[in-house]
């Protein structure tokens, strides 16, 4: 059946015959069962070769993987293992050439299988590519297979492209749209899809934002799958975006929005890549090709909007923060100003300083100086306003609920037609056909529950619905507009988004006089304005407050001086009523005394450490173990009533306390006094010595600060000590012949 059969050798047969099949994709699997087939019949022809049945194998796990590259192919790349190990004896595939269908991968398989002495069989020979004539040829079965694919593909894409072009090439279709019988591109026949569609672009109008659209549809199911084969499920942010950036919905017939590229990765493997192309780029665009849930103008409004929201892009969404000019204020320099905190308060900052380009006009300020001034001019703005204003929000409104309802009533329908069908089916079909009539049965049975859930879930969504408020009231509100901007449920971001609904940007300028802001406006209306504020806020307690903290101050302590001017109706400088602390800080602002710490015939703590001589802390250790009484005033000093007995009780305990020297106040050392070293020297010994007599109490010494020793030599304690070193270099003399 094959030529070529004697290159067949017993080292060979001793090897693995190993056969590789694979397919371009699952479709060419699905439809190429034949193909496959034949490639399995491989394993029929290699145990006909002589291969025992246990040594051949087939490695199956390409099927169904475009041979292209190898990066994803598994056995491909076991295949080469084998061969590169010398396991395989020789290689078997339908058609040699479709081993790879890339030339790079085919050869490199080749190159390995010529260095292993492995056979290439397919259907049409046996090739050992030691010989150069086999090689040459299966070079050359490669490269034609290459240029077969590359004519193929370029035959097939000249053909879309033309088909493009036309705006005839089938394209798959987004929810929402289909194709009827003629072929032509219509909004899906199904109400609840397209419904479903309209709203989401509804939704982005009302909320502006991708996540505004993902929130509206929290409670709501969105249409997946093509038509035909439809399903239900939540709408997530990346399947808005996707809706949102396709032009198909604007009416618009595209090709080759996307392109896609293959990329080399580090580790030499090859990857295709899909990007995004820009709209200048894309092959086909035929505008107004089918109905469109919006214009073309929509979509270029949506994209640029979509564009003013991506951060990574320059621009500056409203963020959570209580800076409300976040992202619209400029410095004078023209550059943004940026916000940064610093103890607990917020600052705009032009970002030319962090760039240290900033030039003499560069602004900083306090944010919430700058805030007030714009909130002002705000109220003043919308004032006019506010009817106009509540006459356009109760007409959104009114549509949202309708639009929300509208899909639970399509819904509704949508069941109850199903039921009546399901009903018709069950009542037509013979009485006879039991076990048909019991699957209609079934099935009529769910179209009725299926109605029942769905009529529930309309009847729940009027009921959460409040009632609309009547526009008198809608006016009413639209005036409390400043008392809602304040009030503690309104969000920063809430504020913020308000405020640019009606204002453009903010930019901060020099004013002649430093102690001043000014503060430019555009509103988006094209109208500007200029605000001249005070750049610093001064905290001042009243004057009156002051005075009564001077009248009282110097005879209370300062949890009644706090009581006091609490109860006078006085507010600290930041407006909070008063506590010990903040009369504290009153009193030592205004070097307001307090009330003498001690009476007649009392000491304070110091005072009685010193009339005793002994340290402060003692004194506190006897007050607090109850030894001394002590009463505390209004400074929360303490005062000691210290009369003759009780000072001679404290000399008593002084004198009888074992700790106590330990707790001496040290004090420096006199001119009298030497250190341990310095009084060495002078007796011309080594100062372990010192510490010796001062053991023995030859020497006297105190500790001074930072526990150093100070001794006071007199003329009889130098003599005494004169006198021992004597007698200790004569006893060291003797010492050998002692020995
Ligand atoms: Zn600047």
């Amino acid at each position: 059946m094959m030529g070529g059969e004697q290159k067949i050798t017993a080292s060979h047969l001793d090897r693995t015959a190993v056969i590789y099949l694979r397919q371009s994709t699952l479709i060419q699997v699905r439809e190429h069962g034949e193909s496959t087939a034949r490639q399995y019949g491989l394993a029929g022809e290699a145990a006909r070769l002589g291969w025992a049945a246990a040594r051949i194998e087939v490695i199956d796990c390409d099927l169904g993987l475009s041979g292209r590259t190898a990066t994803h192919r598994e056995g491909f790349r076991e295949l080469l293992g084998r061969v590169c190990a010398g396991e395989a004896g020789a290689i078997f595939g339908l058609e040699i050439s479709r081993l790879a269908r890339s030339s790079a991968d085919l050869s490199r398989l080749l190159e390995v299988a010529r260095l292993t002495d492995t056979l290439v069989i397919d259907a049409d020979g046996i090739y050992d590519l030691a010989d150069i004539n086999d090689r040459l040829l299966l070079g050359l079965k490669g490269q034609m297979s290459e240029a077969e694919l590359h004519l193929l593909h370029s035959r097939l894409d000249g053909a879309r492209l033309a088909a493009a072009e036309r705006g005839e090439l089938r394209l798959p279709l987004p929810a929402g749209y289909a194709y009827d019988a003629a072929g032509q591109v219509v909004k899906d026949p199904d109400e609840e899809v397209a419904a479903a569609v309209a709203d989401v672009f509804a939704a982005f109008t009302a909320s502006g934002s991708a996540f505004g659209v993902v929130a509206a549809f929290a409670a709501r199911r969105f249409p997946g799958g093509r038509a035909g084969e439809r399903s239900w499920g939540r709408l997530t942010y990346s399947r808005v975006l996707g809706l949102l950036h396709n032009p198909v919905y604007a009416g618009a017939y595209v090709f080759g929005r996307h392109r896609t590229r293959q990329q080399v990765d580090a580790g030499g493997g090859v990857h295709a890549r899909t990007r995004a192309v820009a709209r200048g780029q894309w092959h086909v665009l035929i505008r107004d090709h089918h109905e469109g849930y919006i214009t073309w103008d929509d979509y270029l409004a949506i994209e640029a909007k979509m564009a003013a929201s991506q951060t990574s892009g320059g621009a500056r969404p409203p963020r959570e923060g209580s800076a409300l000019c976040q992202g619209i204020i400029y410095c004078a320099c023209g550059r943004h100003m940026g916000v940064h905190y610093h103890e607990g308060r917020a600052y705009y900052t032009c970002r030319a300083r962090s760039d240290r380009q900033a030039t003499p006009d560069c602004q900083h300020a306090s944010a919430a100086t700058v805030d007030d001034a714009v909130t002002k001019a705000l109220f003043t703005a919308i004032a006019p306003e506010e009817l106009t204003l509540a006459i356009a929000a109760a007409g959104e409104v009114t549509i949202r609920r309708q639009r929300v309802t509208r899909a639970a009533e399509l819904a509704v329908e949508r069941a109850r037609y199903q039921a009546d069908r399901a009903e018709r089916a069950f009542l037509a079909c013979e009485p006879e056909n039991r076990l048909v009539a019991r699957t209609l049965e079934t099935r009529w049975e769910a179209g009725l529950c299926e109605l029942a859930d769905a009529e529930a879930a309309l009847a729940d969504q009027l009921a959460v619905q409040a009632p609309l408020p009547e526009p008198g009231q809608l006016a009413e509100t639209a005036a409390q507009l400043p008392g809602l901007w304040h009030a503690p449920t309104t969000s920063d971001k809430d504020r913020k988004r308000l405020l640019r609904a009606l204002l453009g940007d903010t930019t901060l300028m020099p004013a002649g006089d430093p102690a001043k802001l000014r503060i430019g406006l555009r509103w988006k209306t094209g109208a500007t304005e200029e605000l001249l504020t005070e750049r610093y806020r001064y905290f001042r307690t009243s004057p009156a407050a002051v005075d009564l903290a001077r009248q009282l101050g110097p005879s209370v302590n300062n949890t009644d001086l706090a009581a006091a001017l609490n109860t006078a109706g006085h507010r600290t400088a930041h407006g909070r009523p008063f506590d010990p602390d903040s009369a504290g800080n009153l009193r030592q602002y205004y070097k307001i005394s307090y009330p003498p710490a001690t009476r007649d015939g009392e000491l304070t703590i110091p005072q009685a450490a010193a009339r005793i001589g002994v340290s402060v802390q003692t004194i506190k250790y006897w007050i607090g173990r109850g030894y001394l009484t002590a009463r505390q005033g209004p400074s929360r000093q303490w005062a000691i009533p210290f009369p003759p007995d009780v000072e001679a009780a404290c000399r008593e305990r002084a004198a009888r306390s074992i700790h106590q020297h330990k707790d001496i106040t040290r004090q420096p050392p006199t001119d009298d006094e030497c250190s341990i070293t310095e009084t060495a020297g002078r007796l011309g010994i080594n100062p372990p010595r010192i510490y010796t007599w001062i053991k023995d109490g030859t020497l006297t010494a105190r500790r001074g600060p930072g526990a150093r020793l100070w001794i006071t030599l007199t003329p009889e304690t130098e003599a005494e000590c004169r006198k021992q070193i004597e007698a200790g270099t004569a006893t060291r003399s003797l010492k050998p012949s002692n020995a």
